[in-house]
């Protein structure tokens, strides 16, 4: 057994971690074990996962359905190309993903996370306006505060900020609108409307641009105005997907039903990388044809990994229960959320489904407020695992958490920011 300082010797000589300025951060997390709602700490120390460890474990760490399904399939078949082969695991899991979409959504390309489902999306939507013989089709419209991974196109799609500035002359062209006003992106649609592949959109909820929400009015307008712009429309449920707002999928809430949708994160239940790019059959249909050149010439190594394909499958079985819970944490925040809006240190509340945001000032900048890195080390003091985006506090705890743990999370928010000197500098 490795000490805890061991450890992090040995990290500190040999990993590069995402996100993190090796020069100034502190020493990482020794992570040994995670259970439920909890990660277990080298140290001894318990720490509850209110991120639900960047927003991936759906119904809880270690799931029993979901360990067994792993090991049945690991011991049954590893691995296997998807190229030319396929594999029950996949299938099955296509089947149950169109069946769960929304309607249209009939065919299922799998990839690996987030970024490489929306990385997918992008050249679907590109390639099939050139199939279709309409070439201009180049462009993207993307959301002010958007973020949709880390690949060249994904990040292309997110608002420039300090995450892709170096990266500014590799980006593809976007045109970006604001999400609380329809008329830039008519006015986008009108003056370029058939140089746009697609519009690409997080439903309902704008992630780790700052937990921000939009309106169904809102979401529904997009696709009106994106369909009649002859554009596909692509919804990347990423981080929504599988009832982390309430419903199964985010395009629920407005009725939308997008032309491609993107799902990663939880569709293992959070444990292994999988992810999946949902197409409509007119999508689909345009790649088809004699010629080889016209089909999707893409795909990766682990592309509908068995073993990750089974550990979906146990996690889509217990749907069920995870909405249930979604509705109960919602019931939770509605009671809990609005008397903490009055605290000192709060601009404002609010939720959906299992995401509860308590802002600490509005439209502070991400990067130039020490708020989230304060509120931080006040929750792990506490036995919090968060991650505030900046003066943007918000939990996304496993469905699974129980009301004693929700309880025990909020106090111990309350607690943190009893200890912010108010009114905050920053406000
Ligand atoms: N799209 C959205 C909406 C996300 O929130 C994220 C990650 O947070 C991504 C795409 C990228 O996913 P990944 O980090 O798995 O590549």
């Amino acid at each position: 057994m490795t000490s805890p300082a061991d450890l992090l010797a040995r990290d500190r000589a040999v990993a590069w971690h995402p996100f993190t300025q090796a020069a100034t951060a502190p020493a990482p997390l020794p992570v040994v074990a995670a259970q439920g709602a909890w990660l277990h700490l080298a140290d001894g120390r318990r720490l509850l996962d209110a991120i639900s460890s960047w927003w991936t474990v759906l119904h809880g760490h270690a799931h029993p359905a979901i360990t067994a399904a792993i090991a049945r399939q690991a011991a049954t078949l590893d691995h296997v190309l998807f190229a030319g082969c396929t594999h029950p695991p996949a299938v099955a899991v296509a089947e149950r993903l169109v069946a769960l979409a929304p309607p249209g959504l009939t065919r299922v390309f799998f990839s690996d996370d987030g970024s490489t489902a929306v990385e997918v999306a992008l050249k679907m939507a590109f390639q099939a306006a050139a199939n279709r013989a309409e070439p201009a089709r180049r462009a993207f419209v993307a959301f002010e505060h958007g973020y949709h991974g880390d690949t060249v196109g994904a990040m292309s799609l997110g608002d420039p900020g300090d995450f892709s500035g170096p990266f500014r002359p590799l980006l593809l062209p976007v045109e970006r609108v604001p999400t609380d006003d329809l008329a830039p992106l008519a006015d986008v649609l009108a003056r370029r409307g058939p140089e746009i592949a697609a519009v690409v959109i997080e439903p309902m909820v704008q992630g780790a641009g700052g937990m921000r929400f939009m309106t169904p009015d809102f979401l529904r307008g997009v696709a009106d105005l994106t369909r009649r712009a002859g554009a596909l429309l692509v919804a990347d449920e990423v981080m929504t997907g599988f009832g982390r707002t309430g419903r199964c999928f985010a395009v629920e809430h407005a009725g939308v039903a997008p032309d491609l949708m993107c799902v990663a994160k939880g569709l293992t239940g959070g444990v292994l990388p999988l992810a999946a790019t949902l197409a409509t059959d007119a999508v689909y249909q345009a790649f088809l044809g004699p010629d080889t050149r016209r089909a999707f010439l893409h795909g990766h190594s682990f592309t509908a990994n068995p073993i990750a394909c089974a550990a979906a499958l146990a996690s889509l079985e217990l749907l069920p229960a995870a909405l249930a819970d979604a509705a109960r944490i919602q019931a939770f925040y509605a009671a809990r959320l609005p008397p903490l809006a009055a605290h000192p240190a709060v601009a404002s509340v609010r939720w959906l489904g299992a995401i509860g945001v308590v802002q600490l000032a509005e439209d502070a900048d991400y990067f130039g407020s020490d708020l989230g890195p304060r509120l931080r080390d006040a929750l792990l003091a506490r036995g919090v695992l968060a991650r505030p985006l900046g003066p943007v506090l918000y939990t996304m705890p496993p469905l699974g958490i129980t009301d004693a743990e929700l309880a025990a999370l909020y106090d111990a928010i309350e607690a943190a920011l009893d200890d912010l000197p108010p009114p905050h500098a920053s406000r």
